[in-house]
């Protein structure tokens, strides 16, 4: 990727839409600007940050293709720290697409997916994890998933990396003490060394400990529906989503797939999944469904456990119960509308919180997802957690507490100094790859290339 070039893209999605914003970015941001726009009033010197009206104008035919208004983002205070120039013109895919040509005639590129991020990145205006949290912002899709982006990208997250980079940084600056000046008795207890890699190695540990609740808030909190057949568990689940995705049949046995719909609580971003009722299988098909939702139980947040009110507890509702028992269970009580036969104290006795509801009116829906939203809830990190949410950073962390590890293992054995030396630079470096101040065209390409064009 060249830098010295000029890159454009259209920055809003395709079709048609009230405005549509074409970005280009470079050194030849202005120059592009003056040759295909022609302002209302004329003006001598685009001023930074203002947006002017005009038209922009094909330079060859001095035919207008649409009125816009334009802003010029003079370098450094920009997106990327290059010149920006943003066209907003109407949102209409044949006029963008003209301006685009216009930009690309004027000697500028198309830009590669996530670009101008890149540039962002690459000039200085963040570092990688800040990158990687715009698409993470972009890609949001709950609250909690919103909140952690922002941390991400306002450089809550990047700020505590650098403070366990500086402690290693602080560790190694005593090690190599030792080693470059042995004879002069440099005195570094070892056990200050100890203590700050110990430090290092909580705080790392403080973040990884996150992973498993920012994953929870990336993919969601699985929530699994499962009862026997015929209960109402699709048309329950229809009932949540409010959209017919599971097929909902009278026949039993129908539902033999995982039907997942990813739903928000409150907030809270929940992958809900719905189930073949766990029976005793009729064909092979059905057994390989039963045998995925046992997979699914132990990975399951929370299960909702439909059963029939209209019949008393079967044998079966008890085979599965035992199933699920030391699971978080939710019990559902379905199909209140027609006359009651279970015995709620089965509930009351086991302490399973559990609610009633009417699948074919609603009834009962809005607590149940309150009470979905409650035990959720509490295995949501606080607001002001510090949360990490990619496997990238997690791996890397991982790697650098292992050498951390390594290194005092080796400082208790008494082995070489150049020893603990080499495992912290190794430490250093994998903590510099989360930050990108250690970065390889792969990494790059990894991250960007999951951008969109414009971004
Ligand atoms: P699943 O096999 O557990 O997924 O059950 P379904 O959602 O396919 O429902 C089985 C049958 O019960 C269908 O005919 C539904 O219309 C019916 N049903 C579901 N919920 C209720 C309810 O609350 N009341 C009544 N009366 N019928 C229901």
């Amino acid at each position: 990727m060249k830098r010295d070039e000029t890159i454009c893209a259209i920055s809003t999605p395709p079709g048609e839409a009230g405005i549509g914003i074409v970005r280009i970015s470079g050194e030849s941001s202005y120059p592009i600007l003056k040759a295909v726009f022609r302002p209302k009033r004329r003006v001598r010197h685009f001023k930074s940050h203002r947006f002017y009206l005009g038209n922009i104008v094909d330079p060859t035919t001095k035919k207008i293709i649409d009125e816009v208004m334009v802003v010029y983002m003079r370098a450094p205070k920009t997106y990327t720290r290059e010149d920006i120039v943003e066209i907003h013109s109407h949102g209409g895919y044949f006029i963008q697409q003209k301006i685009l040509s216009l930009i690309i005639d004027q000697g500028a590129r198309l830009a590669e997916p996530g670009e101008f991020t890149k540039r962002a990145f690459l000039n200085g205006r963040i570092d990688l994890l800040q990158a990687e949290s715009v698409l993470a912002l972009i890609q949001s899709e709950s609250e909690k998933e919103l909140e952690c982006a922002l941390a991400q990208l306002d450089g809550k997250l990047s700020k505590k990396i650098s403070q366990i980079k500086d402690l290693i940084k602080n560790a190694l600056a005593l090690v190599e003490a030792e080693i470059d000046f042995p004879e002069e008795d440099v005195d570094v207890n070892p056990k200050e060394i100890i203590g700050i890699l110990k430090e290092a190695d909580r705080n790392i540990s403080y973040l990884l400990d996150s992973y498993s609740a920012g994953r929870m808030i990336k993919e969601g909190h699985l929530v699994l529906i499962v009862g026997r057949t015929n209960v109402g568990k699709s048309s329950l689940l229809n009932e949540i989503v409010l959209k017919e995705r599971a097929i909902v049949t009278p026949l039993p046995g129908t539902t033999r797939d995982l039907i997942e719909d990813v739903i928000r609580v409150n907030g809270i971003k929940v992958r809900i999944v719905d189930t073949a009722g766990i029976r005793d299988p009729r064909d092979v098909v059905e057994k390989e469904g039963i045998e995925r939702v046992r997979k699914k139980i132990p990975e399951a947040d929370l299960i909702l456990w439909v059963i029939d009110g209209s019949q008393r507890i079967t044998e079966e509702d008890l085979r599965i119960y035992g199933e699920i028992k030391d699971r978080e269970v939710i019990g559902v009580v379905n199909k209140i509308d027609l006359e009651q036969r279970i015995d709620l104290n089965f509930f009351k006795e086991k302490d399973i919180p559990f609610v009633r509801t009417c699948a074919l009116t609603g009834e009962g829906v809005e607590e149940l997802k309150n009470l979905i939203y409650d035990r959720l809830h509490s295995k949501s990190p606080k607001k002001e957690r510090l949360v990490i949410t990619s496997l990238r950073h997690k791996n890397a962390l991982e790697k650098a507490r292992e050498c951390i590890k390594k290194a005092l293992t080796g400082i208790e054995d008494g082995v070489p100094e150049e020893f603990t030396a080499f495992e912290l630079r190794e430490a250093l470096n994998t903590i510099g790859e989360i930050l990108g101040e250690v970065f390889n065209d792969e990494i790059l390409e990894e991250i960007f290339s999951r951008f969109c064009i414009g971004k």
